[in-house]
């Protein structure tokens, strides 16, 4: 249940500024791996207009192959056609229904968009050998590869200059004159250059609007004194411990955390040592609290919540145990309580969850167990009632002297 590894944001700290490094930016690996997922989910919709769109313009395109084209060639033209160029993306534009995977659905696209533009190498070639070339096609390819934006920038490199290469190989295999084909190889690799460059600044943006919306994210969900979790991530991440807790059948422990004699250590001490005991709470709480499934959060003010997953009522008293001896290692002094330091009052509620409970029945629990803890003189722990027992007692101060949590149903928040 407890470690001693502190509680840290799975890819660094959402609230660091959008730096950029180099040229062909990467994130560190688990950032990169969080940018995937950001970016996988405008990929299906974008995947799928990109096919869709491919396959209306190459559709038409074949049209006007059976209005252009002699017919002794129009049988070999529309097949190269259909099955080469026309037949990759409605392909993953299919796999699309069913695919899930951002990842596959990212291959896809990728392989789509070879398979087309290789396709259209060999239409260019053979119409050319059949006298009746349709020239740039493969350079209408190689932009839409960069310009559909279904396709990661490194996979659109290597479709794109995949394409770059074979056009002229394939040109000059099928006997091109040596100027038309310095000037196509020129005119295809200028394109693949420029769609290199778009390709590189759009992805460049997109990583860009990930540092924004990954720092808005951050700042509503994390305390900014603290750098804890805050209240509204604490009532989604509870919302999701309390359904797994009650699948698993595991028992969640909750200890509502609050400072004593806050007020009085401001007035005495000034808010700014105030806030500097805030965060040396939080950094107690969070190395306490750091195990798989465990949650710790800044209620608001000087209260905090950790939750312990799977912990029995005895190993969630000893990691409170344990707390009270950090905050008494941190030596605080403070004149204006009993204790002459820092001290805090923990109020405990181990209870194993079942779906037709609410789990704001659980936190006023650890709620009275607070506030019998208070009643009891401060540094000191209570363990809430089993569900059934009622209300821990005595009870100095009630929930109505600014209890955080009533019985009624609902949410934390
Ligand atoms: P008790 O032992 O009964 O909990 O008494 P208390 O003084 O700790 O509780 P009370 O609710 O009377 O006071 C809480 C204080 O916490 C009042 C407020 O000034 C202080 N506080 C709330 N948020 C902050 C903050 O962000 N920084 C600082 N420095 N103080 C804060
Ligand atoms: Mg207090
Ligand atoms: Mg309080």
């Amino acid at each position: 249940m407890v470690t001693t590894a502190p509680r840290t944001h799975p890819g660094g700290d959402p609230l660091a500024p959008t730096t950029r490094h180099g040229v062909l930016r990467r994130f560190p690996p688990r950032m990169e791996a969080e940018y995937r997922v950001f970016q996988d989910t405008a990929l299906k919709p974008r995947l799928r207009w990109a096919m869709g769109a491919a396959v209306v313009v190459l559709g038409v395109y074949a049209v006007l192959d059976v209005v252009m084209m002699p017919r002794a060639i129009l049988a070999e033209v529309l097949a190269m056609r259909i099955g080469l160029m026309v037949l990759p993306p409605l392909l993953a534009l299919l796999a699309s229904l069913r695919v899930q995977s951002g990842r596959v659905l990212h291959l896809l696209a990728g392989w789509a968009c070879l398979n087309a533009g290789l396709g259209a190498v060999v239409l260019v070639v053979r119409t050319r050998v059949l006298g009746m070339p349709v020239d740039y096609e493969g350079v209408l390819l190689l932009m839409y590869v960069y310009g559909c934006g279904a396709v990661r920038l490194r996979t659109a490199v290597a479709c794109g200059t995949t394409i770059c290469v074979a056009y002229p190989l394939a040109e000059a295999w099928a006997g091109l004159p040596p100027d038309a084909l310095q000037a196509r190889t020129l005119f295809i690799v200028t394109t693949n250059v420029i769609g290199m460059v778009t390709a590189w600044i759009l992805d460049q943006e997109a990583r860009g609007n990930f540092l924004v919306a990954r720092q808005l994210r951050g700042m509503a969900h994390v305390d900014f004194l603290t750098g804890l979790p805050n209240r509204r991530d604490f009532s989604e991440r509870i919302e999701a411990a309390w359904k797994q807790a009650s699948a698993e059948r595991r028992p969640l422990a909750i200890a509502l955390v609050d400072v004593d004699w806050f007020k009085a250590y401001n007035d005495r001490y000034g808010h700014p040592a105030g806030d500097r005991v805030l965060r040396a709470v939080a950094q107690v709480l969070a190395r306490h609290a750091s195990g798989s499934g465990d949650l710790v959060a800044r209620l608001g003010g000087e209260e905090f919540v950790c939750v312990w997953y799977g912990a029995t009522a005895g190993a969630a008293r000893a990691a409170a145990d344990a707390i009270h001896a950090d905050i008494a290692a941190l030596g605080v002094p403070h004149a204006g309580s009993d204790a002459g330091r820092l001290t805090l009052s923990i109020g405990l509620h181990v209870v194993v969850p079942r779906p037709d409970q609410s789990r704001a029945d659980a936190l006023y629990q650890a709620d009275q167990a607070l506030y019998a803890a208070k009643a009891a003189g401060r540094n000191t722990t209570v363990l809430g009632r089993a569900d059934g027992e009622g209300d821990p007692a005595p009870a100095g101060r009630g929930a109505a002297a600014g209890g955080m949590y009533e019985r009624e149903p609902g949410g934390v928040s």
